[in-house]
């Protein structure tokens, strides 16, 4: 067994950390172990007490107790969290829609769990960002999920400059009154033409995929008011198009025009443009002397 085994444990009588993923929309997607593991729960962690107890009595889960736990509380609660699991407790934790720990609560509390060597384990279920992914139409094989953007600043243009080279497809959490900003900025950091698919109200109602490029994207939010909860996924940068002979023989006349000899020359920009070394240097060959 590694050491991070679930056998390495504080007693063999401490209870468990228990992430519980809840419907994102639609109720229905409730899955039969989240409702089985909230119904056995001695403690349900949730963000909001009223939110959360409404999900709770639709699937008849009642008389529990409900620690609130949110972005402002998870770390000062971590304390109490653990000392219950290590008492007995099996806590449940949930948030207001989606897998916990997925730009919610939850990163927190799983560390300080781990730290005291307490057993951690999850219920899957739903999230935005997997569901976005996969009908995205966009490649699900690497991808990055970036949250939801730093709302200005450098933070913000280092991570915009980080999309705009990423070779994997970026996944983001949007606000609505927020999506036509942050459509302009990726539209100015990727290009007109990079392809964007807008994930709104997933498994809701008024779910829609729109897919097109940034630009149109940008007009559309102009012309239809950004309602709902949304999720957008960025093509991923294509990789630089290879320089052509012509290219390289520039690059190679300049060099030699400064004095370099050819085979130099030929190191020089073969490290440049990340061309074979030998593939420069025959077109090194071609280049003649009074040039
Ligand atoms: N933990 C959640 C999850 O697993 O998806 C995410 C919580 S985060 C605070 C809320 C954001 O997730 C929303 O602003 C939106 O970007 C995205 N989101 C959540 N539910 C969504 C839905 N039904 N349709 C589209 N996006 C959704």
């Amino acid at each position: 067994m590694t050491s991070n085994s679930t056998s390495n444990t504080t007693s063999s009588t401490s209870g468990s950390l228990i992430l519980v993923a809840t419907p994102i929309g639609n109720l229905g997607d409730i899955t039969q172990r989240a409702i089985e593991t909230l119904q056995s729960a001695d403690v349900i962690c949730c963000e909001d007490t009223r939110h959360s107890g409404n999900l709770l009595s639709h699937f008849g889960i009642t008389g529990k107790r409900l620690i609130v736990i949110n972005e402002h509380t998870e770390y000062d609660a971590r304390e109490e969290i653990v000392e219950l699991v290590i008492g007995g407790a099996n806590v449940a934790l949930i948030t207001d829609a989606g897998t916990p720990g997925i730009s919610d609560p939850g990163e927190r509390l799983v560390t300080a769990a781990i730290d005291a060597g307490l057993r951690v384990t999850a219920v899957p279920g739903p999230s935005a960002l997997t569901m976005a992914l996969v009908a995205s139409g966009l490649p699900t094989s690497r991808f990055v999920f970036e949250g939801f953007l730093p709302r200005s600043g450098i933070e913000r243009s280092e991570r915009l400059a980080m999309i705009t080279t990423e070779p994997r497809t970026v996944v983001l959490y949007e606000a609505p009154h927020r999506l036509a900003k942050t459509l302009s900025d990726l539209t100015v950091a990727c290009g007109a033409i990079r392809r964007v698919v807008l994930a709104r109200e997933l498994t809701k109602l008024h779910e829609e995929f729109w897919r097109g490029t940034l630009q149109d994207a940008n007009l559309h939010v102009a012309k239809v008011e950004p309602r709902g909860e949304y999720v957008l996924i960025i093509e991923p940068a294509r990789p630089p198009a290879p320089p052509t002979d012509e290219e390289l023989l520039a690059a190679i006349r300049a060099e030699i025009a400064k004095g370099v000899s050819r085979k130099d020359s030929a190191a020089r920009v073969s490290a440049r443009f990340g061309v074979a070394k030998r593939t420069v240097y025959e077109l090194a060959l071609r280049v003649r002397d009074d040039q």
